[in-house]
């Protein structure tokens, strides 16, 4: 027996109303005004819950229910063009369950329809470009109109605009052109003249476009076509409408005729005959999507071939015979609620967005930078505003500017501030010009002196674990007692434990399931402590002393970079550390002696003996060795130099050696570790996952050495 659903409640169907109702506003922002005040994920959550709601309760969709029209309607700006065949849209699928589910539907359903249906299904695999919808009219070879998609029966008259495209035909090549056909396409702008289209508007006082979809539809609904001249377009062929005369049995076979007459066909739609292939072709775009020409949002899956496409038909909004796997949105909005700046190790001082937290590409993100006071400018963001954040999978997050429509008047400009905001010092630029403005209070400013130290315990420095970001924050302040432990880092190793008893953090308590929480201050190297456990140092406190301890042992190189010198890394400190064995030996060597260094040259040269000529830099060195950190490197007599005159490059991951360690191991022996393969290499150390610098060493015929290679070399040099 079939089971009757409740009638919905007052509540739900107000909730639908709404829902409905929201989906139009933003259809009309996004296709209309080209200016979506919802990102396409917050769009796509509303979508998908009218669609549940109208499932559990189908007497609450109407004909004019959103999810029975396709996108947008027609602008009073343009003539109105009806379509010979109806556009539609397309059914999206956002897991791989979902689309495995609707594959085995699709194949399913052809072989009920069976006679010449049935059998394994050819999928015409597309990349889903993130553009709008064209559809360009020919009759005899020639173009006739060209309109938008619209509400899918009646689209906007963009002839002019279209004829200005270089990659769209007038007319076509070759000869036996079908009488009339419908070329469905998808205008779009290319990543890289999206990024000068940018620059251009923000040299010219204008907003710049939020992403190249918006870019692209804004430029295409002009109503003066010389705008839409100067706008970088470009199409891509995705599909046909109404045809008369065109003699393809398949979509795949229609490309081909198409690109043959001058078409701009995409090069990257293939035809698969498995579901695997299809699978494996949405991974690797989803690790390749930013290598592409242009954006996309997701992988198209077709059935090929037109009768069979004909056979399974259309529902009112989508093709039946195709579907849009969406790869997970890079782009959210989220309110910045404040612009703030951090002073860098270097005493640059670089505003950065503080934002409400969000999630995108899979982390939480509630900070990003923007850079200096130009980009800030450039973007046109306001404090306040909700602004559009863009983070393409492991690289880090951006604020790509404001979504102007939903301002209020409450947002408020940026200020670079005039003083340094940790320790009140007047900001000036380094040089007459430079954007970057810094804060010239190197010696003492707090958050240069913690980025200082929170440098030096790092991994190519001290590598000091316990002395990780709060710490160091404890450590230089500014936190309680108004008198942080470090007034300079000169005075690290002579720390004592009892100094840090009183040293205090803030921290944010958060009440379960509370969006914030209050700060407070709490201890941060000492425990609490109670009447029954008094208070004292923390496991990571000790940590932190025995840590120290080990350090003061630590070769000259780490010592060098835990200096903080502009421009000296692990590789240039390594490459001073081999040439002169001892930290006094390079104070007292010229700069053209320092220059003359393999690996090391003039700039890094000249940051030295300007970086000495302080005197709170020499006494950090003095202090650091009255302390009995080690500030020279013995030649251990016992170890052979094998490797005299030999460059080495390791690569890979090796099982018994770190890099760092393997780099020691050829610099005590007299080798040179470098990190790029050329002619001049004598040895490449491959281990596991070794990528390009293997495959270069072995176009350029050099000795490829194994893990084991490598221990014997060390022991017994090249012979
Ligand atoms: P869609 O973009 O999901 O898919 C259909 C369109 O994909 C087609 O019309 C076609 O133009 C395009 N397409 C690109 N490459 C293609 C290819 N290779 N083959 C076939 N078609 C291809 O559907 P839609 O109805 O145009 O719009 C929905 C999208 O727009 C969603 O991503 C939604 O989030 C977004 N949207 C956002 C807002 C907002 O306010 N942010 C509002 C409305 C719609």
């Amino acid at each position: 027996m079939e089971q009757q659903s409740e009638p919905p409640s007052e509540a739900l169907r107000a909730e639908y109303d709404e829902l409905a109702e929201a989906v139009r506003k933003h259809r009309f922002a996004y296709y209309q005004e080209d200016a979506p005040t919802v990102s396409d994920t917050e769009f796509d959550e509303l979508y998908r819950r009218l669609e549940e709601l109208e499932g559990l309760h189908p007497e609450l969709k109407s004909n004019d229910s959103p999810t029975q029209e396709v996108g947008g309607a027609v602008s009073a700006a343009f003539s109105p063009v009806e379509h010979l065949q109806r556009m539609y849209s397309l059914e999206d699928v956002f897991s791989i369950e979902e689309l495995n589910a609707w594959l085995t539907r699709a194949q399913a359903s052809v072989e009920k329809l069976g006679g010449g249906h049935a059998g394994k299904l050819k999928w015409l695999t597309e990349l889903k470009i993130d553009g709008l919808a064209i559809s360009l009219l020919y009759r005899n070879g020639e173009l006739l109109r060209a309109a938008t998609r619209g509400d899918g029966n009646v689209g906007e008259d963009v002839t002019h605009n279209v004829l200005t495209i270089k990659d769209i035909p007038r007319k076509l090549k070759g000869g036996d052109h079908p009488a009339e056909m419908e070329i469905r396409g998808e205008v779009f702008i290319p990543s890289k003249a999206f990024v000068v289209l940018n620059e251009g508007m923000i040299e010219a006082g204008k907003p710049p476009f939020a992403n190249p979809r918006n870019a692209a539809a804004g430029s295409l609904r002009q109503k003066d076509p010389e705008t839409t001249a100067k706008r970088p377009l470009s199409m891509y062929v995705h599909g046909i409408g109404s045809r008369e005369g065109l003699s393809a049995a398949s979509q795949s076979g229609t490309y081909d005729l198409l690109e043959g007459w001058g078409l701009p066909v995409s090069p990257y739609a293939k035809v698969l005959n498995d579901e695997d292939a299809v699978l494996e072709f949405i991974e690797y775009y989803g690790s390749h999507r930013h290598d592409l020409r242009h954006e996309i949002d997701g992988i198209v899956i077709k059935i090929d071939d037109f009768a069979t496409q004909r056979a399974v038909g259309y529902t009112s909004r989508v093709p039946r015979w195709a579907v849009a796997y969406k790869y997970p949105p890079e782009e959210v909005h989220t309110k910045l609620l404040d612009i703030q700046v951090n002073v860098g190790r270097t005493g640059r001082v670089t505003p950065f967005g503080l934002m409400q937290p969000i999630k995108v590409a899979g982390s939480t993100v509630e900070m990003a930078t923007l850079h200096n006071q130009d980009v800030v400018k450039a973007k046109g963001v306001l404090i306040g505003d909700t602004v559009v954040l863009r983070k393409a999978g492991d690289v880090i997050p951006e604020i790509v500017g404001p979504v102007v429509a939903l301002r209020d008047g409450s947002e408020r400009e940026f200020v670079m501030p005039t003083h340094c905001p940790s320790c009140g010092t007047l900001l000036a630029p380094a040089k007459e010009g430079d954007v970057d403005i810094r804060c010239p209070n190197a010696r003492s400013c707090p958050s240069q002196l913690r980025e200082r130290i929170f440098h030096l315990a790092g991994r190519g420095g001290f590598d000091i674990e316990a002395l990780g970001w709060e710490a160091a924050v404890a450590l230089a302040g500014p936190v309680e007692p108004e008198t942080p432990p470090l007034r300079t880092e000169a005075d690290l190793f002579d720390l004592q434990v009892e100094d840090l008893a009183p040293v205090k953090i803030e921290r944010e308590k958060r009440s379960k399931g509370a969006p914030t929480g209050e700060r407070e201050l709490v201890p941060y190297f000492y425990s609490k402590g109670s009447p029954k456990k008094p208070s004292g140092p923390s496991a990571n406190t000790r940590k932190l002393f025995e840590e120290l301890e080990k350090a003061k042992t630590q070769p000259l190189w780490r010592v060098l970079v835990a200096l903080s010198i502009r421009h000296v890394g692990p590789t240039a400190a390594r490459a001073l550390a081999t040439a002169f064995g001892s930290m006094q030996a390079i104070r007292d060597a010229s700069e053209e002696r320092l220059a003359d260094v393999d690996g090391v040259g003039h700039t890094i040269a000249a940051a030295l003996t300007e970086w000495f000529a302080e005197d709170w830099h020499r006494e950090i060195v003095d202090k650091w060795t009255a302390a009995g950190v080690r500030m020279e490197d013995e030649a251990d007599e016992n170890v052979p130099r094998t490797l005299e005159g030999l460059t080495i490059v390791v690569t890979g991951t090796l099982e018994n050696f770190s890099r760092d360690e393997a780099k020691e191991a050829i610099i005590i022996r007299g080798g040179k570790a470098s990190g790029s393969v050329s002619k001049k290499t004598d040895y490449v150390v491959a281990g596991d996952s070794a990528g390009t610098k293997r495959d270069k060493a072995e176009s350029l015929g050099l000795a490829v050495l194994d893990e084991d290679g490598f221990r014997k070399l060390l022991a017994e040099g090249p012979a």
